[in-house]
Parts: structure tokens; C-alpha cells; sequence
């Protein structure tokens, strides 16, 4: 949508096919019996970003929807009664690490300061850029910064922190990139500034105010929405597209850009006209998938947060479960969102409506069976670490997994929120915006540049537009 609607500014002709009834993609929303849920996003970060974009059209996100910044932004329990609350200024936050271990909000704050500056380079500057060239990432200002692109966060935030739960929180952003902190550079400690320095935002209603936001935007420059349009294949002819087949149906164009899984819009292609080999897909570092429950309870919950993190067990172990022998978890880390503790139009009155996540290697077996084990494993867990009864509150429970990833979006292997920001796959070493095979074939999303999470998608629509109107 972020590349429709800059193409269509640009007074191009443009037409989004969409499978799904709904637009939104991973970020869809889901409604039942009162309840509001965001079916994939629910941390609103980099709010610069999303301003950036909506100024490109003239508009600020405020003509769309109301943002909130969440105080707490966050909790984060290591065991029963034990946990660490993120609150909403940097100075409440120093106090917060001081408390849990003498010296370490000096400690944190030299680490933001380079996280700051990291960010100014990073959000700023070098996403910016389409990944065509290594020199792209050559500057006077990363010259300065090689050292950071070969160590990574998690040596990096161990060096400094001792405290093994502090070090943990500073470890967490980093999820987003798709991959463990011991194999994220630690240039990438801008996603701290993004968290404790910028803050976490909600919109009013929820993410998918974004999308609709997003939709109507695309809507105002001119842009034609179909949904339930499944696009079959791409049809190319002496190596230059001049159509898709849309639900067994030809619709010519001059050019296609996709925002859909790049793995299966090239399966889309007739062999000979992809890039990138099966094998070079399996080797890639994808962020992980996830089971997702989307329940409503007949009552308010205590002792939890809008976002909570259950990091009471062994991070590592979990986290070698999803890249390193991928298989279910036997004691799986989770998030949990309750939206309607800040938003009373997320649920009923008197209800709560809650989002819980269990990170997973792409590609597991996935059935009802292994998905009522796990809720019955969070939920117990929730309940303990908590200290409520929750199970007898239960209305009504949605889940959503590996194989709703595959069905729904095309997902190779399920992967939620497509390839990691590894230092191997970022920038020029990621999948092109351009096809190197077909004239006319463009690339936008998670899976090209610069990476997963709704900022960078909005970026990467940026760049394919910019791209796609320098060759035309
Ligand atoms: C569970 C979860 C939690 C997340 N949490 C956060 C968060 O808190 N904050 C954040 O910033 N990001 C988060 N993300 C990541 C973020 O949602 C994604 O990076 C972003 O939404 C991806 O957008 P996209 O346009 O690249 O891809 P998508 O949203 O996947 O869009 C691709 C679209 O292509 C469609 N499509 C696929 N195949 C076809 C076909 N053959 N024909 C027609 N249409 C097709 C799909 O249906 C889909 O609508 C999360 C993602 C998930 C899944």
C-alpha cells in the first residue's frame, strides 16, 4: 500500500490485487462478540517513520488516528511476583536499572547515547537506501562505526550489563529483527533508542487504524483496491511482464510490483525467469514464526500490562528451539497484549481482550493438538506468575499458526515476519527490489529492503516507487 500509494502520486496507474476479503496483510484485524484484536502488530515504534511517510503525501498521522504513548510502555516478569516495569521516559527507566542494580543507569546511559546516534544514521539515513550497492553503507559517519557491524548486541550488552534480567530487556528489541541477539550486529542497538528513548505508541482502536489510515490514503491518490483476487501467475514474455493472471483471469499491465512473499511471487514465474534458487532460500535466516491466541475474557486481569513479556524461562533455549534445531519448545518464552487494559473499544466493558505470542522455527509441525498444549502451557504459567485464575474467564479462543501463515499470506515455511537483519542479510545482501531477471518485475515488503516490521515495510514501498520511476 506504501508503494501504491507513492506510485500513484506520482500519477501512475495502479491497481492492488489482494487474496485475502480483507487488505492489511500480516497487520489484519479480527473481531468477535465485542472484541478487537490486531491479528500481527501490536508495537507502534519509530513514530518518526510513519510520520515521514504520511508527510511525503502532505499528512500527518493525526488526520488518520489518535496515538497514544503507552506509560507503562511495558512489564517484563523473570518468575512469580517478579517483574521489571519499562515506563515511558528515559529518566524513569534509568531509575528502573538503578534499582534492580547499583551503577548501571550511568552504564545505560553511554549505551543509549550510541544507540541515538546509531539511530540518527540508521532511521534516518541508511534505510533509506534501495540496497543496490555496498556503498550505499559506506559513509564518513558508519566509517566510524565498523567495529559495531562485527560484534554483536548480545556480546556487546553482557560486556556492560551484568545483571542477567537487564541484560535480557536490552536484548529484547532486537526480536524484531528476526534473529538471536548473538547474531545481530550491534549497530543494531538503534532499536533501543527506538524503544526506551522513543517509546512504545498505540493508536486508538488498534494497529489496523494504521492500514485504514494507509488504505484510504493509497484511496485519495487514486489507488483501485480488489480483494478476494488471488494472483495466480505472473505472465512474461521475451523476459518483460505484460500481465497476471488474477483468479484464472489475464489482466494486462505495463509492470508488476509485488508485496507479497517474494519466494512465492517468484514461484509465480516460470523457472527460467526467477533469481533465486530453492536452495538459496533454505539456506536464509528467517525471523521466526509464531503461534498466536486471540482470546476474550469475561473479566479485568490483574498484575499485567498492555504489553507483557514472560521471560521467566531459559531465553537461550528457546531461541536455539527456533534457529539452530528447529523444533517445538518445551518451555516456550511468550508476549501477551492486553489492549483493552488502554483501550476501552478493544473489548466489552468489564472484558479483556488479550493477544498471546509464542515465537517458533519457521516450517514446524503444526495441529490442533499441539496448539491446545501450548495454550494450556502459557496459560498456566500466565496464571502462577500472575496470581489469578483466568481459565474460567475464557469466552472464546482464536489461534492462528504456522500453517494460517502458509494458507493466508503465502508465507515460505510460515515465517511470520519474513527474513532476518542478519550483518549477512541487510541492505545489498538482501533480496532485490528489482527482478535481475524480468524487466518489468518489482519488490517491495519484509523480505527486500531494509527489513521486517511495519516501518521498514513502509520504507521499502518508498524505494521500489522510486526505483520504478527512475527506469520508466
Ligand atoms: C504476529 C506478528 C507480530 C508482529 N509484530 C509487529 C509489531 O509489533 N510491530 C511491527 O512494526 N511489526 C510487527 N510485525 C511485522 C509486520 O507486521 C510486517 O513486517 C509487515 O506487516 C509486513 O508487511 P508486508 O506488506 O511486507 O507483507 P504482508 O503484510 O504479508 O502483505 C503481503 C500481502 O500479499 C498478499 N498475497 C500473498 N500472496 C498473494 C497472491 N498470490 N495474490 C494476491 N495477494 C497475495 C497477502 O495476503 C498479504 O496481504 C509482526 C508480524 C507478525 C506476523
Amino acid at each position: 500500500m506504501s508503494a501504491a500509494s507513492y506510485l500513484a502520486k506520482a500519477g501512475l496507474d495502479v491497481e492492488v490485487f489482494e487474496k485475502n476479503q480483507t487488505i492489511g496483510g500480516r497487520a489484519r484485524q479480527l473481531k468477535r462478540d465485542g472484541f478487537t484484536f490486531d491479528i500481527g502488530p501490536t508495537w507502534y515504534w519509530m513514530p518518526d517513520v510513519f510520520e515521514r511517510f504520511f508527510k511525503d503525501f502532505g499528512k500527518k498521522p493525526s488526520d488518520y488516528y489518535k496515538l497514544e504513548k503507552l506509560d507503562p510502555a511495558y512489564s517484563v516478569y523473570f518468575g512469580k511476583k517478579d517483574f521489571i516495569t519499562i515506563e515511558n521516559t528515559l529518566e524513569k527507566i534509568y531509575c528502573a536499572f538503578e534499582k534492580e542494580e547499583e551503577g548501571s543507569s550511568k552504564k545505560l546511559k553511554k549505551f543509549i547515547k550510541v544507540a541515538k546516534n546509531n539511530y540518527d544514521i540508521a532511521i534516518k539515513d541508511l534505510v533509506y537506501k534501495p540496497g543496490i550497492s555496498p556503498l550505499e553503507l559506506i559513509t564518513t559517519k558508519t566509517a566510524l562505526k565498523v567495529g559495531q557491524f562485527f560484534s554483536t548486541i548480545k556480546r556487546d550488552v553482557r560486556k556492560k550489563f551484568k545483571n542477567k534480567r537487564l541484560a535480557q530487556i536490552l536484548e529484547f528489541p532486537v526480536l524484531f529483527l528476526g534473529a538471536k541477539p548473538s547474531d545481530t550486529p550491534s549497530f543494531y542497538s538503534f532499536m533501543n533508542y527506538a524503544d526506551f528513548g522513543l517509546g512504545t505508541f498505540h493508536p486508538k482502536k488498534g494497529m489496523y487504524q494504521v492500514i485504514l489510515a494507509m488504505e484510504n490514503l493509497a484511496k485519495e491518490q487514486g489507488v483501485k483496491f480488489n480483494t478476494n483476487s488471488n494472483v495466480d501467475s505472473i505472465c512474461v514474455e521475451n523476459g518483460t511482464v505484460n500481465g497476471i493472471v488474477v483468479n484464472g483471469e489475464k489482466q494486462s499491465c505495463d509492470l508488476v510490483l509485488s508485496g507479497a512473499d517474494y519466494h512465492h511471487t517468484e514461484s509465480l514465474l516460470e523457472k527460467k525467469y526467477r533469481q533465486y534458487s530453492e536452495n538459496y532460500w533454505q539456506k536464509k535466516i528467517f525471523a521466526p514464526s509464531s503461534l498466536l491466541f486471540y482470546v476474550g475474557f469475561d473479566k479485568k486481569l490483574k498484575n499485567v500490562d498492555h504489553h507483557t513479556l514472560f521471560f521467566d524461562v531459559d531465553f537461550d533455549k528457546h531461541a536455539e528451539t527456533i534457529y539452530d534445531n528447529p523444533q517445538w519448545p518445551e518451555k516456550p518464552l511468550f508476549y501477551a497484549s492486553f489492549p483493552s487494559i488502554t483501550d476501552d473499544s478493544c473489548s466489552p466493558k468489564g472484558k479483556e481482550a488479550a493477544i498471546f505470542l509464542i515465537p517458533l522455527a519457521p516450517g514446524l509441525n503444526d495441529s490442533e493438538e499441539l496448539r491446545d498444549k501450548y495454550f494450556e502451557k502459557i496459560i498456566n504459567r500466565l496464571e502462577y506468575l500472575t496470581e489469578q485464575n483466568v481459565k474460567n474467564n475464557i469466552i472464546f479462543k482464536e489461534s492462528f499458526g504456522v500453517k494460517d501463515f502458509i494458507n493466508d499470506y503465502n508465507s515460505f515455511k510460515g515465517n511470520a515476519y519474513g527474513m532476518a537483519n542478519t550483518l549477512l542479510q541487510t541492505a545489498f545482501l538482501r533480496p532485490k527490489l528489482k527482478s535481475k531477471k524480468v524487466k518489468n518485475l518489482y519488490f517491495t515488503g519484509q523480505l527486500t529492503v531494509p527489513g521486517p516490521g511495519v516501518p521498514p515495510s513502509l520504507i521499502s514501498g518508498k524505494l521500489t516507487s522510486e526505483l520504478i520511476q527512475k527506469m520508466i
